[in-house]
């Protein structure tokens, strides 16, 4: 059975131009980089040309990035550091409700260490409202975290007015744009970001690698302890063939773009056309514009999301239910209640991902092998009078 991957927001395969960057540096160069011989000083020069090209992505300077294992470690190191640094001058943040766990898991712990966090609602689409948070800055704010591009719904959030109102109101900011790296154009020299996560297994990278950009002059404390690297400031042996796999995915990510865009979004809009069209009770999640490439998430009524699931993988097709963070759980996504979803039909949405190696003929199988097993579902359904 041919199997068809519709699950790239999870994770991305690693693309082989990427792997093949990567194995010369687990067996032949091998040094650490912290070493005086030759072998060190070679591992010394891949870390700085690799993290040129991670800088490159986002129009960053190269000593403004730093590698972390991932988005979860970037997005902790942000939000407990600027905490910590900061909380002689306030102890106030400003977050949203729809932003990865990550975040709002890290928000908690800082919740119980007497740290006030604000939780911005958001609309129908997954935006949040530039009034509430201008509201809600206060002398005592420290800092404002919004994600970039939503992972469950795909909202693209106007990152660079955020970034003005925090700049105006003398607030860091930070943003999660794990989903945005290499999925639209990022220059943080027109954003007024202060911070922000990436990830390279969302962009067909290795696992376990990931950066935070740290603008110049943004004062942190690492989050690590131990040895020099990363300018003193997140400890640990450089793991350089991830690196230099993340950093080549960054390369191919910034030279393939707007290629890579619209063939994403003429696929996307194709899935949304096609099933809107032919299967009834069906609402779209997220918005139509400012709405990640690759991103299709949609909410069928009458319908258990998990059974749709599983009848979509005994065809081949991985697709995923909300987010992958609850999978197994029987909660419903904080992201779809957030959006104002009732439990009911948020049990019965379906997130489809779009990526790179998806054709036109896995769109037509889906549509086809959707409309099938929606009307089986429907016709075992109580509540389902069609
Ligand atoms: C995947 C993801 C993360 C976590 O990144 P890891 O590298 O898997 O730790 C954080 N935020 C968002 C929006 C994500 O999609």
């Amino acid at each position: 059975m041919k199997r068809r991957y519709l699950d790239y927001s999870a994770t991305t395969p690693v693309k082989k131009e990427v792997l093949e960057a990567m194995i010369p540096y687990f067996t032949e160069t091998f040094g650490n980089a912290s070493s005086i011989h030759t072998f060190g000083q070679i591992a010394k020069e891949v870390l700085t040309e690799s993290r040129k090209k991670v800088a490159n992505l986002i129009n960053a300077n190269e000593n403004e990035i730093f590698f972390t294992s991932g988005g979860t470690e970037s997005d902790n190191w942000a939000l407990k550091s600027i905490a910590k640094v900061n909380k002689n001058r306030g102890k106030h943040i400003i977050t949203s409700k729809i932003e990865h766990h990550a975040i709002l898991h890290s928000c908690e712990t800082l919740e119980s260490e007497g740290f006030e966090v604000t939780y911005l609602d958001v609309d129908e689409y997954g935006f949040i409202s530039l009034e509430d948070l201008k509201n809600a800055i206060r002398k005592d704010t420290i800092l404002i975290s919004i994600m970039y591009i939503n992972n469950e719904i795909g909202t693209v959030q106007n990152i660079e007015e955020i970034g003005k109102i925090a700049k105006d109101n003398n607030v860091i900011f930070h943003t999660d744009a794990v989903q945005a790296a290499g999925n639209i154009k990022i220059d943080v020299k027109e954003l007024n970001v202060d911070l922000l996560s990436m990830s390279s297994h969302k962009i067909y990278g290795p696992k376990g690698i990931g950066a935070l950009y740290i603008k110049r002059g943004t004062r942190i404390i690492p989050f690590m302890d131990g040895g020099a690297q990363e300018k003193k400031k997140r400890a640990g042996t450089e793991n350089i063939p991830a690196i230099v796999g993340f950093a080549k995915a960054c390369e191919i990510a910034k030279e393939n773009l707007d290629e890579h865009i619209n063939k994403l979004s003429v696929l996307r809009d194709d899935l949304i056309e096609k099933v809107s069209n032919s299967i009834d009770d069906v609402k779209v999640n997220g918005p139509r514009d400012n709405r990640h490439p690759g991103n299709v998430n949609f909410a069928f009524k009458y319908i258990e999301g998990e059974a749709l699931l599983l009848m979509l993988d005994a065809v081949g097709v991985a697709a995923s239910s909300g987010s992958a963070c609850t999978a197994g759980s029987l909660e419903p996504s904080h992201v779809l209640m957030s959006i104002g979803l009732g439990h009911e039909i948020a049990h019965g949405s379906l997130r489809l991902t779009i990526g790179d190696f998806t054709e036109e003929e896995d769109i037509d199988f889906i549509v086809e092998n959707l409309i099938r097993i929606v009307q089986t579902l429907r016709d075992m359904s109580p509540l389902y009078q069609g």
